[in-house]
């Protein structure tokens, strides 16, 4: 175990080495990985622990859903990152049924056309997609490194706990050293997915359907292209007795997963040695004549259980380890992300002492339904499956009884060509009659092949799930009921309502180009992580951006007057009964948390509602103080909000400057920077635009005398942009403040535009032109820095076009 900046103790008495971390999660599958990034970005500090020497290697979930990938956007994993390990599109266009991959299709649905896509489209800037899910941990991995909250310790194996205290205290296996350790922490969170020993460790049961089916899962490599692209098909069914089961088509070119069923008790696992499953590959295949290598093997239960409750005092559950559903539907993976989005910005509230406890219990109260009403979905999707295989004549019931033929005693006495033929007989007859089916031109084959398609067709709640993924109204004391339900879509599985009614998601219109934000940006940009959004327009929307700032917790204000789109705007009145006066407080999570349709705003209201949201002790007014008449000093000034387009720099601890000018001062740093008030007063201000408190102080200094270039002391202060892109969309949402750099200039190790402040302090926001620390001493060494240090100097003009055009 290596060292690390986490307390570290030794107990006396056991002489057990001990950590004390505020958040363990135990498993870096999808959910734990999106946990501990989420935590970091809200502050939050966390040791993600998993017992497996890496990530996985193969995948297992395809589909992320629309919400999943909103929640993936919010972490900074950027959409063409994200395309760079999806399945194109146009691979993934249908869902087709065969006997085998290599005859013709017997029934086809069309599941990523764009009238599809059209309909997603309305309701979110993302699509869903296909992405293996090794891939997708890979990306959340490189995420959660660049977080400096969290640290990821793989080979760890959680083996118990107990609560002390205001905390749980766990005990540890290192596989390397097998040393047990223990980790104290404030929470313990369960991310250890289907088979959770944390779960199982606080006691909580699980319900629901046990055994559905019992599968084989074979990942292997192989181009199957030759096969597949007349139907390029992310799912293909095989119609056959003789390999039954489903091919995930990951990468038609490289490597994909075929998943067959087995039948305890008469079939276990170990039945299905590398030998076997190749012959069974090579027949659900169909075709001698592509090659292929077995990449490993694997075998699961389908289950549609859901925990009887998320929290057992500092345990809390998530992702699989809370609910498990057969994969029909795609819904495992995509409920677990969401189930850490709903826990991560309410657990960071608490531990930061800004809410009472009791907003924890609310994540479970508002999760476990959403589970519940998916597993359902899930569980019907599966028996609905049959359908189609029955219309084919095949009864997949009699399938167990091939099981049990093949692996009776007799037929385990005979040599394993004997013992397929027999097999082979029973086999025979149901491969006949598919083929003929599938194959001839008769009407009665015709009309077969015709019942089996509509039977594909009817499968299409299973592949299209924008309802379940997007339209789930929260409920409980988390929102604020203001007695309006939030509409139901006629197919609440496959489509949604948007709406602002308190509980339901936060729904997805245009902003303004005009606002300086691209064409078509998302409503969905106004989130912020850890940030509440308090939207309103006509009377209410004037007012938001100082009430936000004013509230003490951190709030983003937004007037939609200004910041939707002409036709968002109507549609945001329609959405509000036609109220033109409306306001609404935004969930970190998305989530729409009130509403207030009256005709004048009440900003007293709000701060009393968000208290009563936190669950903290209700508002108490301090005793005014003489000759003030304003209960918080805040109100006392007008506090600029931050630009909701702003994308901020990364690195930088403090600055610290005197000015003469205060309120401009504070303006424009805020404008720059995209800063938040932290504190103000008449001496002094604090701004921020990330975890740490205040990046920029700003002294009220009215009678120091004015700073001249010549002068020692700060030359310039310097923010580091993540990329050339953030660089120059700050340069171009600068100009349309009017303000423009004073220099600009390549400096060798960093692209840089130079600002004044109203103090003419000089403000160097810039990028860094090397990869790596060890590229950038290189570059240092070969001498171009001695010979012009100061650098060159460019156009930022020139430079924004031809960024660009690419
Ligand atoms: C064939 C198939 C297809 C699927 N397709 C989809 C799909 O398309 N879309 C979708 O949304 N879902 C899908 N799913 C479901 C999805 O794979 C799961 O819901 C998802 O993996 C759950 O993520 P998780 O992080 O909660 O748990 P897991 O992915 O199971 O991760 C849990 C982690 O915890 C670790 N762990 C366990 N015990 C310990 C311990 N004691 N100490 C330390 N570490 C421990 C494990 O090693 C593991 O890495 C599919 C599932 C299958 C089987």
């Amino acid at each position: 175990m290596h060292d690390s900046r986490w307390r570290c103790l030794c107990s006396r008495e056991s002489q057990m080495h001990e950590l004390d971390v505020p958040v363990l999660i135990v498993g870096a599958g999808p959910v734990g990985l999106t946990m501990a990034a989420l935590l970091a970005d809200q502050g939050i500090a966390s040791l993600l622990i998993e017992q497996r020497d890496g990530l996985h290697q193969a995948p297992q979930a395809h589909v992320i859903s629309a919400r999943t990938r909103e929640i993936l956007a919010s972490l900074g994993i950027a959409d063409d990152v994200l395309a760079r390990v999806t399945t194109p599109p146009a691979d993934a266009r249908y869902v087709t049924w065969r006997r085998n991959l290599a005859e013709e299709d017997i029934a086809r649905i069309e599941i990523g056309g764009e009238a599809r896509f059209v309909q997603l489209d309305a309701v979110s800037a993302k699509r869903s997609a296909n992405v293996p899910q090794h891939h997708l941990e890979r990306l959340l991995f490189e995420a959660l490194s660049g977080r400096t909250r969290c640290e990821t310790r793989f080979g760890q194996t959680w083996l118990d706990a107990e609560e002390e205290g205001d905390g749980a205290v766990s005990r540890v296996e290192d596989s390397a050293s097998g040393e047990v350790y223990r980790v104290r922490s404030q929470w313990l969170l369960a991310a250890d997915g289907a088979s959770s020993s944390v779960r199982r460790g606080a006691g909580i049961a699980m319900a629901g359907d046990t055994n559905l089916a019992h599968m084989i899962t074979m990942n292997f490599e192989a181009d199957l292209r030759p096969l597949v692209k007349d139907s390029p098909s992310i799912l293909f069914w095989t119609l056959s007795a003789k390999a039954p089961g489903t091919f995930i088509v990951h990468d038609a070119a490289r490597y994909a997963v075929f998943m067959t069923p087995y039948f305890p008790p008469h079939e276990q696992p170990g039945d299905f040695p590398v030998a076997r499953c190749e012959r069974m590959l090579r027949a659900a295949l169909g075709s001698a004549d592509v090659p292929f290598r077995i990449s490993s093997l694997s075998h699961w239960t389908m289950q549609a259980h859901v925990a009887d409750r998320y929290r057992q005092g500092r345990t809390l559950l998530v992702g699989d380890a809370a609910h498990r559903f057969p994969p029909t539907g795609g819904l495992g993976l995509n409920t677990g992300i969401a189930d850490a989005h709903n826990l991560a910005w309410k657990l960071a509230l608490v531990m930061q002492g800004r809410a009472g406890e009791g907003l924890i219990d609310t994540y479970g109260a508002e999760r476990r339904p959403v589970a519940l009403a998916n597993c359902e979905a899930s569980v019907k999707n599966f028996h609905k499956m049959r359908e189609v295989t029955a219309a084919m004549g095949i009864d997949d019931r009699r399938l167990p009884m091939l099981g049990r033929i093949r692996s009776s005693a007799l037929a385990r006495a005979l040599p394993d060509h004997v013992r397929a033929a027999i097999g082979g007989v029973f086999v025979a007859p149901v491969e006949w009659r598919t083929r003929r089916i599938a194959k001839a031109a008769s009407t009665r084959c015709a009309a077969i092949r015709q019942r089996v398609q509509r039977a594909a067709e009817d499968q299409m709640a299973h592949f299209s799930t924008v309802g379940l993924d997007l339209g789930h109204a929260y409920r409980g004391a988390a929102v604020c009921d203001d007695g309006t339900t939030a509409p139901v879509a006629p197919d609440p599985v496959r489509e949604v309502c948007q709406s602002l009614t308190p509980g339901a998601r936060w729904p997805h219109f245009h902003l303004a180009p005009d606002t300086g934000v691209a064409y078509r940006t998302s409503s969905h940009a106004l989130l912020r992580p850890g940030h509440f959004l308090l939207a309103g327009t006509g009377r209410h929307g004037a007012v938001c951006e100082p009430l936000a700032a004013s509230l003490g917790t951190a709030v983003v204000g937004v007037n939609l007057d200004l910041a939707a789109s002409h036709k968002a705007l109507a549609q945001v009145v329609a959405w509000n009964d036609g109220h033109a006066d409306a306001m609404v407080l935004v969930r970190p999570d998305g989530h729409v948390a009130w509403r207030s349709t009256a005709k004048v705003p009440d900003l007293n209201e709000v701060s009393a509602v968000l208290r009563a949201l936190l669950q903290v002790t209700p508002f108490q007014p301090t005793p005014r103080s003489q000759g003030n008449a304003m209960t918080n000093p805040m109100d006392m000034f007008p506090l600029p909000s931050p630009d909701p387009q702003a994308r901020s720099p990364r690195k930088l601890a403090h600055v610290v400057l005197a000015t003469r000018q205060f309120e401009a001062s504070i303006r424009w740093w805020s404008v720059v920077l995209g800063a938040r008030t932290m504190f103000r007063n008449e001496m002094l201000c604090f701004l921020s635009y990330d975890e740490e408190h205040h990046r920029v102080a700003l002294i009220n200094a009215p009678t120091h005398s004015p700073g001249k270039a010549e002068t020692a002391g700060v030359d310039h202060v310097a923010f580091t942009y993540g990329t050339l892109d953030d660089l120059l969309h700050t340069y171009a949402r600068l100009k349309s403040h009017g303000m423009q750099p004073v220099w600009s200039i390549n400096h060798g190790p960093t692209t840089s535009l130079y600002y004044l402040d109203p103090e003419g302090v000089k403000v160097e926001l810039q990028v860094d032109n090397f990869e790596s620390a060890s590229e950038l001493d290189a570059w240092f060494r070969a001498g171009d820095f001695a010979t012009n240090p100061i650098g060159v100097e460019f156009d930022p003009e020139e430079l924004l076009a031809s960024h660009r055009a690419g």
